[in-house]
C-alpha cells in the first residue's frame, strides 16, 4: 500500500528535522526471543536508517550491550534465561551503561510488571501487541529527550516556573532567585539535562562530586532533600526510583 506522502513524513520545523538526521544510524540493540517480532522490529528499525542489532535472551543481551555499545535497547520483559528487568537492573547498574535509554515490551497482563520495569529503570515502554511503526517513533521520541543540554544559542534550563542559567550560575524561581549550593547546583543541573530519565546514585555521585569522592550515596539522598525544601515545585516532580535513585519529571 502506497501512503500519501504527508503520512509518511510530516513536514517538520527545521530543528527538529535536524535532530531526527541525528537520530539516523543509531545502533539499537532489539532483545526478543519471539524470532517474528525480532525481524519485524529489525525491519521498521533499518526502515528509518537506524543500525538494529538482535538478541535472543538475557545473557546474549547483556553481552551484546558490551561488545556493540548500543545507542538505546529495545527490551522485552519475558526472555528465557535472564527476564527483561534483571537485564535491565544490570545494565543500570553498571557504570558504563547505566545511561543507556531503555524501553521496555510487555504485554498487557504483565502490567504491573511494567510498573516494577519503570521503577527498575526502564525509559519508556510499549505494549504487546504494538504497531513496529509506533515502536520506531518511540524510540525516536526516547533518543530525542536523552540530553537536554540547551542547544546552541540558548542558554537556559526551564522547568516550570523554574529557570536555570548554568554559565551566571543562577536558580530563580517565579523570577526570585534562589541561593543554592554549588553541589545543589550542579544536582539540579544534571536532573535538568537528563529529565525523565532514571538517573542511579552512582550516576549522580560521579557527575556532581566526581569519581574520586569518598562519600556515600545518602549523599546524594541528603542533597536531594535540600533541593526539595528550596524549591518546593521538586517535591513532586522528583521520583525517587525504588533501590536505584531518582528522575525528574518529564512535563512536556
Ligand atoms: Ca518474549
Amino acid at each position: 500500500m502506497i501512503e500519501p506522502p504527508h503520512l509518511t513524513r510530516p513536514p517538520l520545523p527545521r530543528t527538529l528535522s535536524t535532530i531526527m538526521e541525528a537520530a539516523a544510524g543509531k545502533k539499537i540493540l532489539v532483545v526478543e526471543d519471539e524470532q517474528d517480532i525480532a525481524q519485524l522490529v529489525q525491519h521498521y528499525l533499518q526502515k528509518d536508517g537506524f543500525r538494529p542489532v538482535t538478541a535472543m535472551n538475557g545473557i546474549e543481551a547483556l553481552k551484546k550491550v558490551k561488545e556493540e555499545k548500543p545507542d538505546l535497547i529495545v527490551l522485552d520483559l519475558m526472555l528465557p534465561e535472564l527476564d527483561g528487568l534483571e537485564v535491565c537492573k544490570r545494565v543500570r547498574s553498571t557504570p558504563d551503561t547505566a545511561m543507556l535509554p531503555i524501553i521496555m515490551l510487555t504485554a498487557k497482563a504483565e502490567e504491573s510488571d511494567t510498573i516494577v520495569g519503570l521503577e527498575l529503570g526502564a525509559d519508556d515502554y510499549v505494549t504487546k501487541p504494538f504497531s513496529p511503526k509506533a515502536l520506531v517513533a518511540r524510540v525516536k521520541a526516547l533518543l530525542r529527550r536523552i540530553d537536554r543540554t540547551p542547544a546552541n544559542g540558548a542558554t537556559h534550563y526551564r522547568y516550570g516556573a523554574l529557570t536555570m542559567d548554568p554559565t551566571r550560575h543562577e536558580v530563580s524561581l517565579n523570577e526570585q532567585e534562589i541561593p543554592l549550593t554549588a553541589k545543589e547546583f550542579g544536582l539540579l543541573e544534571h536532573l535538568l539535562r537528563h529529565r525523565g530519565r532514571v538517573l542511579t546514585r552512582e550516576v549522580l555521585l560521579n557527575a556532581v562530586w566526581g569519581y574520586d569522592y569518598y562519600g556515600t550515596t545518602r549523599t546524594v539522598d541528603v542533597h536531594i532533600r535540600r533541593l526539595k525544601q528550596k524549591l518546593p515545585l521538586l517535591e513532586d516532580a522528583i521520583l525517587s526510583v525504588k533501590s536505584l535513585g531518582y528522575k525528574l519529571k518529564d512535563t512536556d
